[in-house]
Order: C-alpha cells, then sequence, then structure tokens
C-alpha cells in the first residue's frame, strides 16, 4: 500500500471510531523526506489517496493535487522535532472536553503508561500558527500524545498503526477520566504503581502476542 494510501486508510479507520468528524482533524505519516498528509476540508470518513498530499520535511508539495490541511506547520514541526513517523490529530469528543478543562490529563489507568504518563495540556493558540505547533511539540516532549487546551488531541507513533492506537487509547482515556470524574474524585495511580506496572510490564512482554510454549 503506498504512503499515501495508508495515510488515506487511517483517516477512515479514525472517522469510522467516531475519533475525525467531518472535515475535523488530520493524519500524517512520513517515509523518509516524504510527508504524506490530508488534504484541507477533505470528508475523512471518506478520504482516499488523491485526498492526500505528499510534502517535503519543509512543506513544499511534491505529488498530489489538494492543497494540505491548514494544521501543515503543526505536523511538520512534530516530525521534524519529535522524530515520529506519523501525527494524528482530532477533535475527539472526550479528548476535546478534557482539554477544556484540565491542566493535564493524570494517570488513572496502566493503559496510560503506554503514552508515556501524564498527558499535557498545550496551551491555547489559534489553528495554523507556528505558536500552536510550538506547544503542542514541547507537550509531546517524552509523550506519544498530548491535549491541545480547547481544541482537541494529537498523538504520534512510530509507525502510522501506533500513532492510530494511541490517538485511539487517549480518547478513551479521557472517557474513563470523563466517567470516573462522575462518580467521585478519582484515585490516581502513585509514582510507585506506574513504576511497578513497567517493571512488570517489561518482565512479561506485555501488549505483545506470544507462542505458547511447549
Ligand atoms: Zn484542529
Amino acid at each position: 500500500m503506498s504512503l499515501r494510501e495508508q495515510v488515506a486508510a487511517a483517516s477512515r479507520r479514525l472517522a469510522a471510531e467516531g475519533l475525525l468528524i467531518g472535515t475535523a482533524g488530520n493524519v500524517s505519516a512520513r517515509e523518509g523526506d516524504r510527508i504524506a498528509i490530508t488534504g484541507t476540508g477533505v470528508v475523512l470518513a471518506e478520504c482516499v489517496a488523491d485526498d492526500v498530499t505528499v510534502v517535503s520535511p519543509t512543506g513544499e508539495v511534491l505529488e498530489g493535487t489538494l492543497v494540505p490541511t491548514s494544521e501543515l506547520d503543526l505536523h511538520l514541526c512534530v516530525h521534524a522535532g519529535s522524530g515520529s513517523a506519523a501525527v494524528v490529530h482530532t477533535h475527539a469528543p472526550y479528548s476535546t472536553a478534557a482539554a477544556c478543562v484540565l491542566v493535564e490529563l493524570p494517570v488513572l489507568h496502566y493503559q496510560q503508561l503506554l503514552l508515556g504518563g501524564e498527558v499535557r495540556v498545550a496551551p491555547y493558540a489559534t489553528f495554523g500558527t507556528p505558536e500552536l505547533a510550538d506547544g503542542v511539540l514541547a507537550a509531546l516532549h517524552g509523550r506519544q500524545a498530548a491535549l491541545m487546551a480547547n481544541h482537541g488531541s494529537v498523538a504520534v507513533g512510530a509507525t502510522l498503526a501506533k500513532a492510530v492506537e494511541n490517538a485511539l487509547l487517549l480518547e478513551w482515556l479521557a472517557a474513563l477520566h470523563h466517567r470516573a470524574t462522575a462518580l467521585g474524585t478519582p484515585r490516581l495511580l502513585t509514582e510507585q504503581q506506574q513504576l511497578d506496572v513497567i517493571t512488570q510490564a517489561l518482565q512479561t512482554s506485555y501488549g505483545t502476542t506470544q507462542e505458547n510454549p511447549r
């Protein structure tokens, strides 16, 4: 599958999961000096390869007819600064709600450690601005995801599939926080509990399939 097709398929998957709504949100993936990114105004649930434009790391169009998303600078900045292979930006319902209220998403559940711990909320700035891109890059430091104040979420990954999974995980965690908070004051995992999870995960290869020893 071409890189453009992969980005289109990831966009359709995220739309089907309810994370990309209408034309809101964008997806990019990098292969060497080629970054495939969704075009501006594309209905993401129906995204096809022709809706994805390939640009250089500085944003020059290399392939495709559509103008790249208005968040092109955000994607280029995160690709350059984090070295990630893929970037997913959404206005997903629970993530965006959390981004309107919280200063960080605390660790209630050990699965959040897959994102690197507390998820930071980047300061609000107008969409499409370098200020927003810089704030998001800083919030992503040592993390696989960040929230964007009063705007949405960003997830990255070593592969496009990982970035998609991280965006889905962040939305699940934001929904968990919402529901837990509705019931009362959630208990947070302590630093020691988090360290124990990491130790246990390393010892048991958590999250990977394993052959049954015979
Ligand atoms: Zn946005």
